[in-house]
């Protein structure tokens, strides 16, 4: 924006400039061309009285002091010269040449015959072109450019009564008068901006040159200003505004061709147009920092919340749920930009929140059928191992018991008593009274057996109507105690619609025995083996039933 508005102050300033320079141009040319003409006139002017005034001189009719030709002597010469402005010398000459009388009886006796003014002035009134003085040179004082002195000559023939030309008036006219003519129209002020006067004659040559300019100064070819003042480039390489004026002599007949040229530098003529053009520009440029500044603002205000927004919703695009959204500000669409963005974050919040809700709930859940599970697994484990019909630890369970039992006796050398029981023809029962009666003689032997023993004691059905009793810490003696209590137990406890029970009870007790699990089941089962065949209901060690044994197989004979 603000190179936008430099540029058109830019323009606007050479555009004010240009048409104010040609206005300038033209107003102040008038004024040049003015100073010319007034110049041109009042030199025109003079060239043709002093003219006439020669002329008259030779007529001999003009003046009282001259009563005729014959009466001009040095002395009416010098009084004519000391009433006249610069003349600088008035002389008559004889027709071969011979000066007769001067002023200041300057160069009587010499010739002049070789003067064109004298070879002119024979035949008519003449006027001659400015030259620098040459036999008059060493006699007068130098011009006031410190020159030499140049002249202006005059000249007129001088007849006697039949018209016969006897003598040739001549007089030098001291060129200081154009320079006189051009100080008293020229102002002062004029001067001081730069309002130089030139004259040139018919070929162009500066025949007046200002006082401060060099000596060699010359003139450019004026062709172009010869109709109205223009702006031309001078030898010196300045632009100068030129005013061309001829200067109009027409009395004599010789025309001079003489011109006026007034120049004043364009600098000077045309500095209000500069001036101006440096007012707009400067302006221009103020306007256009103001501009830019103003832009900068403005464009800042219009793109913080841009920024602000494009960082937070970077934010949100990193994942990040607590992003704090710039306060709404700037323009509509931004402030839209922001809502939009603010209901955007308020919707993740909630999806995000009802996400971890789920999750939890789901985590809870998890949690309780797990826990479920385990409970269920808890239970089925203690299902395996408990046997339904009695409520007592099964065979796995037994055998589970065993192994520890076993190993810990191994280890801790305490005695451990291990029993068999296997009910006595239950094979009967079931066959006399049913299998359900059957059932309930299990389900009441095993709560017999419990009841009898410690709660330290461990007692399991193993299958069908046969059951095992581990009796920790206890020896030999204890477990045969034991056992014979059990066995009583049960024979003391009829069942209803069944009758009394018995049962065979098997002990291993010694420290061989327990080698591992599966010996000590063997030799309690060898013992019950033992028991059934020594006629039931009874309890047999298995120390003792190696000795039945012995004896049976012997009786067998094998
Ligand atoms: P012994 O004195 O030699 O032990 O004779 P027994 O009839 O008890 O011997 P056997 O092992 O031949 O018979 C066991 C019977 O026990 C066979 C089977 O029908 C019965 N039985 C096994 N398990 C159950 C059960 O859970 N319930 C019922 N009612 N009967 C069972
Ligand atoms: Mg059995
Ligand atoms: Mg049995």
């Amino acid at each position: 924006m603000a190179l936008l508005l430099l540029g058109s102050m830019g323009s606007l300033s050479w555009m004010v400039g240009a048409s104010m320079s040609r206005q300038l141009a033209a107003e102040q040319g008038r004024a040049l061309h003015n100073l010319g003409r007034g110049i041109a006139s009042l030199m025109g002017q003079g060239l043709d009285e002093r003219l006439d005034e020669i002329a008259r001189l030779a007529e001999g009719d003009l003046y009282p002091y001259a009563a005729g030709p014959r009466t001009i002597d040095d002395r009416s010469l010098d009084r004519i010269a000391a009433n006249r402005a610069h003349y600088s010398w008035i002389g008559m000459a004889r027709t071969d040449g011979q000066v007769l009388a001067a002023t200041r009886h300057m160069l009587v006796g010499q010739s002049v015959a070789e003067r064109p003014w004298f070879r002119h002035g024979l035949q008519a009134p003449y006027t001659g072109d400015v030259h620098k003085a040459k036999l008059l040179a060493a006699m007068l004082p130098p011009a006031a450019d410190g020159a030499p002195p140049r002249f202006i000559d005059f000249a007129a023939p001088l007849t006697d009564g039949n018209g016969r030309v006897v003598a040739v008036i001549g007089a030098h006219v001291n060129w200081d008068w154009g320079r006189e003519i051009i100080a008293l129209l020229r102002s002062n002020d004029a001067r001081q901006h730069g309002v130089r006067v030139y004259i040139v004659d018919a070929t162009g040559n500066a025949i007046l040159l200002p006082l401060d300019a060099p000596s060699d100064d010359t003139v450019p070819q004026l062709d172009r200003a010869a109709h109205a003042p223009a702006l031309l480039e001078w030898p010196d390489g300045t632009d100068y505004l030129t005013a061309v004026t001829p200067v109009e002599a027409n009395a004599g007949p010789n025309r001079l061709g003489w011109k006026v040229v007034v120049r004043q530098p364009a600098s000077e003529a045309l500095r209000p147009a500069y001036a101006a053009q440096r007012v707009v520009w400067w302006s221009g440029l103020g306007l256009s920092l103001l501009a830019a500044v103003l832009a900068w603002w403005m464009a800042g205000n219009l793109s913080r919340p841009l920024t602000a927004l494009h960082a937070a919703a970077r934010r949100i695009g990193a994942g990040e749920t607590d992003v704090q959204l710039p306060a709404p500000s700037g323009a509509s669409e931004v402030r839209s930009l922001n809502a939009a963005l603010t209901t955007m974050m308020a919707t993740l919040a909630t999806r995000e929140r009802s996400l971890r809700t789920a999750n939890e709930t789901l985590e809870a859940r998890v949690a309780e059928r797990t826990q479920a599970l385990a409970d269920a697994n808890a239970e089925l484990t203690l299902l395996a191992r408990r046997d339904a019909l009695t409520g007592l630890p099964n065979r796995r369970a037994a055998d589970e018991r065993l192994q520890s039992e076993v190993a810990r006796h191994r280890r801790s050398q305490l005695p451990l008593a291990l029993l068999v029981l296997d009910i006595d023809h239950f094979k009967r029962v079931n066959d006399q009274h049913g299998h359900a009666a059957g059932d309930t003689v299990l389900a009441e032997v095993a709560q017999v057996l419990q009841r009898t023993l410690r709660t330290t004691d461990f007692v399991a059905r193993t299958g069908g109507e046969e059951f095992i009793v581990l009796l920790p810490d206890t020896d030999a003696a204890g477990g045969l105690l034991a056992a014979e209590k059990l066995r009583a137990a049960v024979q003391a406890h009829p069942i209803a619609a069944v009758g009394t029970v018995t049962v065979s009870v098997g002990l291993a007790t010694r420290a061989e025995a327990f080698r591992d699990a599966a010996a000590a089941t063997h030799a309690a089962d060898v013992a019950l083996y033992s028991a059934k065949r020594s006629g039931r209901n009874r309890v047999v060690r298995f120390d003792e039933a190696a000795q039945i044994s012995d004896s049976l197989l012997d009786a067998l004979g094998t």
